[in-house]
């Protein structure tokens, strides 16, 4: 019988793009015997890839070229893929990715005068089903890797060409073009996907590359409640909760993870467990609903609840979808509720709805991308 010789197959490339450095250090001890070479490439893999944001190992020079070759058998350093983006009048861009497994994520590039904000996906999807939030009408939810938190923010520096800029950093845009703030405000819970999430930060804020401090950072949560504590000491970012509601009543039907962790108990845990260091605040959104939770004493109550709290209000008019049950206040609502805050000495800034035109709200893109490929 005549065996029918087959090629050689390429063995399955792993992605290193967003492996943290001991995870790295463990694939360079293959190739390289002495542990102080390896944690050598480790240094040199580490600034090819998060100062300069090259993508193949053929650029990297001082690799010496026969290594170069084996890696790149082994490895690849990929990015999610983007399947759409808009950008906005206003400079927003939100980008639809598509990970390994099709699924998709959605990140928004925010340009201000003086920074840019990169707002970024935990999970695809989310499970805690907020009723005016158009991510939890989604079915399908997973976590990311922290391969896959870290890979939205290393394609859109590519998109955006922000490695060079990054160098450079004035230019004659109107708009901030480096990425100054990551928020995790997209799409999921970012304490739900505590271990991946702590991972990725561990990757932004490596000051041997992307260097963003831990000011800079900022995780939004719904209010879960024993991991806000813990993020805060040992990821040490920092935090913004979406509050929404001065009342367990309301709350519980806005952000039903209030019926597990009430208004009183996650107060409290924010006041007596998470130790703020100098000058921190605790950021509270506070998405502005017609006739839900918009009303004088509604002001006047979240002031009262936050009193012995450094804090920042952000008050957000809420992004309309189709569908939605909610309407947004009126701006002479949201000024009158904002200026009872600031009264009372609190900041209270209205955020500025961004990408209104491109529905940069939360989960708006994925979904309306499923509904087209619908109707085809
Ligand atoms: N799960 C996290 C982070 C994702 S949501 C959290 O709940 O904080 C990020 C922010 O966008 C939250 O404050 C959320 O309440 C707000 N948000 C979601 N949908 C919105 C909409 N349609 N209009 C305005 N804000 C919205």
């Amino acid at each position: 019988m005549q065996v029918k010789l087959t090629s050689p197959v390429k063995p399955q490339e792993k992605n290193i793009l967003g492996l943290g450095r001991d995870q790295l250090l463990l694939l360079m001890a293959d190739f390289e015997i002495q542990p102080k070479k390896a944690s050598m490439r480790v240094n040199q893999l580490w600034s090819w890839i998060y100062c300069h944001g090259i993508s193949s190992f053929d650029n990297m020079t001082n690799i010496d070229k026969n290594l170069r070759e084996k890696l790149k058998t082994f490895f690849k350093i990929s990015r999610p893929n983007i399947e759409k983006k808009e950008v906005s009048n206003d400079g927003t861009t939100k980008y639809l990715f598509c990970l390994e497994d099709q699924s998709k994520i959605e990140t928004v590039f925010i340009p201000e005068e003086t920074r840019s904000t990169l707002c970024i996906s935990s999970q695809v999807g989310c499970t805690l089903s907020c009723s005016f939030c158009h991510t939890g009408t989604q079915k399908l939810v997973r976590n990311l890797s922290s391969q896959e938190i870290i890979g939205q923010v290393i394609a859109v520096y590519d998109d955006l060409g922000l490695w060079k800029k990054m160098k450079t950093k004035g230019t004659q845009s109107p708009f901030f073009e480096v990425i100054t703030n990551i928020v995790f405000m997209g799409m999921g819970e970012p304490l739900l996907n505590y271990e991946q999430v702590k991972s990725a930060c561990n990757i932004l804020m490596d000051n041997k590359g992307l260097d963003f401090s831990r000011r800079r950072i900022t995780l939004s949560t719904a209010g879960i409640v024993p991991k806000i504590k813990m993020a805060h000491e040992e990821i040490g970012c920092m935090i913004a909760v979406s509050l929404h509601a001065t009342e367990d009543k309301t709350r519980d039907i806005l952000v039903p993870i209030n019926k597990k962790w009430n208004l009183k108990q996650l107060l409290s845990s924010l006041k007596d467990d998470v130790k703020l260091r100098n000058s921190e605040r605790v950021t509270f959104e506070y998405v502005m609903l017609d006739g839900v939770n918009d009303t004088n004493e509604d002001a006047h109550r979240l002031v009262r609840l936050l009193q012995g709290l450094p804090s920042k209000i952000n008050l957000i008019p809420f992004n309309s979808w189709t569908g939605s049950q909610y309407k947004r206040s009126s701006t002479d609502r949201i000024n009158a509720f904002r200026d009872i805050i600031i009264k009372s000495r609190l900041p209270s800034p209205i955020r500025k709805p961004r990408g209104e035109d491109i529905m940069a709200a939360c989960g708006q893109l994925r979904s309306s991308s499923i509904k087209e490929k619908a109707s085809i």
